[in-house]
């Protein structure tokens, strides 16, 4: 028997972008726990905005387990919030997602590393560092600076160490931005782990004194530094194998139709980031291109090439979206499309 150190993690009830909370359940297991063994668990909703006071117990039931580098036998646990009868919490997004093993979404996270309020490398008392240019896919301290790289590359480690489905990370067009990709097969896979992922980079920067700005444009709209977003990849087993033009077409249809109901979860101030500029659609208008970075579904080369087959990449979803929400809704209006 050994002590495992259990971090239970969850997302909380604030609006309109939920927190991550975690807590530490110690536990004696033999081997690493699969998630059969990891026990429900409660928390005060009424410090999470997630319950009122007078009846506050929620529950935290594990839905996926990953081991944590930084700690003897730790483990990570996502877990969902079921309220006392065991139905899901209205704050639970991820209850919502249809289940299919065949869907596969590949998330890409933009963030700023932010310091003492400015983004890392902008100088302190104000102003801007040179223009854009040279800080995408950078390097040399001019570029990244000087803990940046070393911060990336570490929740790089600890990301593929808990198993997650990293793909790959790049320093991004502003100064102090930065991108990591995360691909899962499952309809919740990817979602689960890029909320780890957060958790991750989240912990792992409290040292360094440096904070994670997820905003999608946390300099503003009107000076010219890129906003961040969360581009969508996604496909589904009718996509990949069956696709063709008609099907394309009434699928692109759907996302016209429900356009509006999927801006309302790609993440808030997004108009602020989908203006039109910096490689965006404006957030009223929809549209689909091959190789367009300015449409706001990008059509990759490779799936016209292949009969209208493959993935696609919904480019509108922003850098502080739910990953449960944006997964839930894509297949929502995938559902929507007959496959005949
Ligand atoms: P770019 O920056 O050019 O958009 P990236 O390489 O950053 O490209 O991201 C492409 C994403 O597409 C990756 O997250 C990858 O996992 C995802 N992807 C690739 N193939 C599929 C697929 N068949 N279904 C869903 N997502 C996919
Ligand atoms: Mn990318
Ligand atoms: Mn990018
Ligand atoms: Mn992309």
């Amino acid at each position: 028997m050994a002590k495992y150190k259990l971090e239970y993690i969850w997302l909380d009830g604030y609006e309109p972008v939920a927190n991550l909370r975690g807590k530490t359940n110690v536990k004696d297991f033999d081997t690493f726990p699969t998630l059969e063994q990891l026990p429900l668990w409660g928390f005060d909703g009424s410090s999470t905005r997630q319950a009122e006071g007078h009846s506050s117990d929620c529950v935290l039931k594990p839905v996926a387990v990953y081991p944590d580098a930084t700690k003897t036998n730790g483990a990570l646990v996502m877990c969902e919030v079921l309220m006392p009868d065991g139905s899901p919490h209205p704050s639970n997004a991820r209850a919502s997602i249809l289940d299919d093993p065949d869907a596969w979404f590949g998330f890409e996270q933009e963030y700023f590393l932010y310091k003492d309020g400015v983004p890392l490398g902008f100088p302190l008392g104000g102003g801007y560092p040179p223009p854009q240019g040279e800080y995408y896919t950078g390097v040399g301290y001019k570029n990244v600076g000087d803990i940046a790289r070393e911060i990336v590359d570490t929740h790089l480690e600890l990301c593929l160490y808990a198993g997650i489905n990293h793909e790959g990370i790049n320093a991004e067009v502003a100064k102090g931005q930065w991108e990591f990709q995360i691909f899962g097969k499952g309809s919740k896979t990817a979602a689960d782990q890029m909320w780890i992922a957060r958790y991750l980079l989240l912990r792992l920067t409290e040292q360094y004194g440096v904070d994670v700005n997820w905003h999608c444009k946390p300099l503003g709209m009107d000076v010219d530094w890129n906003g961040s977003g969360m581009h969508c990849n996604f496909s589904t087993k009718h996509l990949r194998e069956v696709g063709g033009k008609e099907y394309f077409e009434a699928l692109m249809a759907a996302f016209d139709k429900y356009k509006n109901e999927h801006i309302a979860v790609y993440g808030p101030d997004n108009h602020m980031r989908l203006t039109g500029l910096h490689e965006t659609q404006s957030i009223d208008k929809f549209n689909y291109g091959v190789a367009n970075r300015g449409a706001s579904v990008r059509v990759p080369h490779s799936f016209v090439n292949n009969g209208y087959r493959g993935y696609l990449e919904d480019r509108r979803p922003n850098s502080q979206g739910d990953p449960y929400k944006i997964a839930s809704r894509v297949l929502q209006t995938i559902a929507t499309v007959p496959t005949k």
